[in-house]
């Protein structure tokens, strides 16, 4: 089949079911992972054929993406801060608004010039350690996870960046039992930063069918009577594991600001921050712990 008529293939079997636009920059990603061409080099190879192999992952890739599979699980992977992150069913695909996070934590730590030590909670990907870990190479950086195979794919994303991060396997509900037994005995850290499971069953109805039927449950959602159940499992780890005057990071739940504000300051963290994202929402938290 000539590249030409597969794009035409293409758009034509997905048009119902997305905008044109959407369609347009599928088969540009699907060309790149499948054909190895740019957009433009589509444009200018439209009378090149392409083997019945390659047309049958285009083939298969329309058949999951009117399953409104996310895109990023079809090809396998995606971008985030600039670099390249292998994802997987069993890890979150990082958002845009996590960048904003990490930039955060970035701006912050920009005085500070020493070597510090960093642990990012629920890495999922381990798309904030190993941007954090890049953009700030003579920092230690941990990560730990409940999942065993999201950290197969974040050690895996740490190589293909490059970056050495440190991972460790922990249900961070039950961090008090297993802790010592761990890595972290006599750990500190200067920074703690996560992004854990915030969206209340209460909120699913307003959640994307490609959120809802493909992503993973377990790093997404929370009981509707306890939303802030790992931030607060996370706020009590941190008065054992970060340093005095150390800063504690969140990716927050929009709707739950003032009730995060209100946590930290429970918990006697001071300097408490609450920042929007681009799109003005409340997003997330920080405090400086003051034991
Ligand atoms: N830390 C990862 C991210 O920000 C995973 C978060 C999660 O699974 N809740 O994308």
């Amino acid at each position: 089949m000539l590249l030409k008529t597969l794009r035409e293939h293409f758009y034509s079997s997905l048009k119902g079911d997305y905008p044109e636009t959407e369609i347009q920059s599928f088969f540009n990603l699907l060309s790149e992972c499948y054909l190895k061409m740019k957009g433009v080099e589509v444009s200018l190879n439209l009378y090149v054929p392409i083997s019945g192999k390659k047309t049958e992952k285009f083939d298969n890739a329309i058949t999951r993406l009117k399953n409104q599979e996310p895109i990023q699980y079809i090809i396998g992977s995606t971008e985030f801060y600039g670099l390249p992150f292998k994802v997987t069913e069993n890890t979150l695909i990082p958002r845009p608004e996590t960048e904003e996070l990490v930039q955060w934590v970035t701006d912050i730590s920009k005085s500070k010039t020493e070597s510090l030590s960093i642990l990012d909670i629920g890495t999922g990907t381990g798309c904030i350690a190993i941007s954090l870990s890049k953009n700030r190479p003579n920092d230690k950086v941990f990560a730990v996870d409940i999942s065993k195979k999201a950290l197969t794919v974040a050690r895996t994303n740490a190589k293909l960046n490059k970056v050495e991060v440190e991972f460790i396997e922990l249900d961070i509900l039950n961090w008090n039992h297993k802790v010592s037994s761990l890595e972290f005995k006599n750990k500190e850290f200067d920074i703690i930063v996560s992004n854990p499971p915030y969206v209340r069953a209460l909120e699913k109805s307003r959640m994307s069918d490609n959120v809802l039927r493909h992503e993973p449950p377990l790093a997404l959602y929370v009981d509707d009577d306890n939303p802030l159940i790992y931030y607060k499992a996370i706020a009590e780890f941190a008065q054992t594991y970060l340093k005095n005057k150390g800063q504690l990071f969140f990716e927050i739940n929009q709707y739950l600001g003032s009730e995060m504000v209100q946590l930290l300051k429970d918990c006697n963290f001071e300097d408490v921050v609450l920042k929007k994202d681009i799109f003005g929402n409340d997003r997330m938290v920080s405090g400086i712990k003051i034991s």
